[in-house]
């Protein structure tokens, strides 16, 4: 089972998220098991001070080191009494860049993940020495807190162990999944305000469905995320598919140039 504990100022901002739909049933499933800790528990004042002025002054709170490495060590402990070891991750734009591939590791992690939401300024620089946790990034740029990227996490990972999703071909065609950008769905009706369904997709004809579907995964690609391609060997197949986007994209430049004048 996927495992993860979260230690969090703000636990109210992911246990709704994660009592919904396939989290929710993925825990029910006993597949992930997902564990918040406010880390207020683990402050030792009255008042449960977790954060303080910055030293030097400036702007915004700092997280205090010492509740911080208590809540570590007290889930060391545990995983150990439990013969199991963590692995610490901390949400950080100096981290590392989030993904597929870092969600799919994740999946197939054996170790209880611990999860380390910052927040304010972030965490007191002694964390990063005291603990050298691994931190990771979910993109250039600045949110409020950890949490967030957490729950990004953890749904990234959740969803690609075998039996979260009812249909394990979703994650074997998906976008990412073979460095490709996914192709479009359609659902009923075949017609929305004179917008049809393609015509392929309602020929029953699996060969030419599959085919088509691929080729729109590459002409999406090469459109919006041409560096996806890049350094890739792509099949005979895939690289005659290829070629046809570009010619065809060609042809449209050229007579959008032709209508524009
Ligand atoms: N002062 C920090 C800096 O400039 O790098 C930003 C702190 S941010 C306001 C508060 C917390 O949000 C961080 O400690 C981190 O846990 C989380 N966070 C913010 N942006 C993030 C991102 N792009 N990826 C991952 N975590 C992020």
């Amino acid at each position: 089972m996927l495992r993860f504990d979260v230690l969090t100022l703000f636990p109210d901002m992911m246990i709704p998220v994660l009592g919904q739909s396939i989290l929710k049933r993925a825990q029910e499933k006993t597949l992930l098991d997902v564990r918040v800790h406010n880390l207020r528990d683990y402050t030792q004042d009255r008042h449960k001070t977790a954060d303080d002025v910055p030293y030097g002054g400036g702007a915004g709170m700092v997280m205090k080191a010492e509740p911080i490495l208590r809540a570590v060590d007290a889930l060391t402990e545990e995983a150990r009494n439990d013969g199991e070891e963590i692995r610490l991750l901390y949400p950080s734009p100096h981290g590392r860049p989030f993904s597929q591939e870092y969600a799919r590791r994740l999946a197939e992690e054996s170790r209880r993940m611990v999860i380390l939401c910052g927040h304010y300024e972030g965490v007191d620089e002694r964390i990063r020495t005291a603990l050298a946790p691994e931190e990771v990034s979910v993109g250039d740029y600045v949110l409020t807190g950890g949490e967030l990227p957490a729950l990004l996490l953890i749904d990234a990972a959740a969803r690609l162990v075998p039996g979260v999703l009812g249909d394990p071909e979703s994650v074997v065609e998906e976008s990412f999944s073979d460095s490709l950008l996914e192709y479009p769905h359609y659902t009923r009706p075949a017609e929305v305000r004179g917008l049809a369904v393609p015509e392929v997709l309602l020929s029953g004809h699996h060969e030419v469905i599959r085919q088509w579907r691929r080729k729109q995964a590459l002409r999406s690609t090469y459109l919006r995320r041409p560096d996806l391609l890049r350094d890739r060997v792509l099949s005979d197949e895939d690289q005659r598919l290829l070629d046809e986007v570009i010619s065809e994209s060609v042809t449209v430049m050229a007579m959008r140039g032709v209508e524009e004048g």
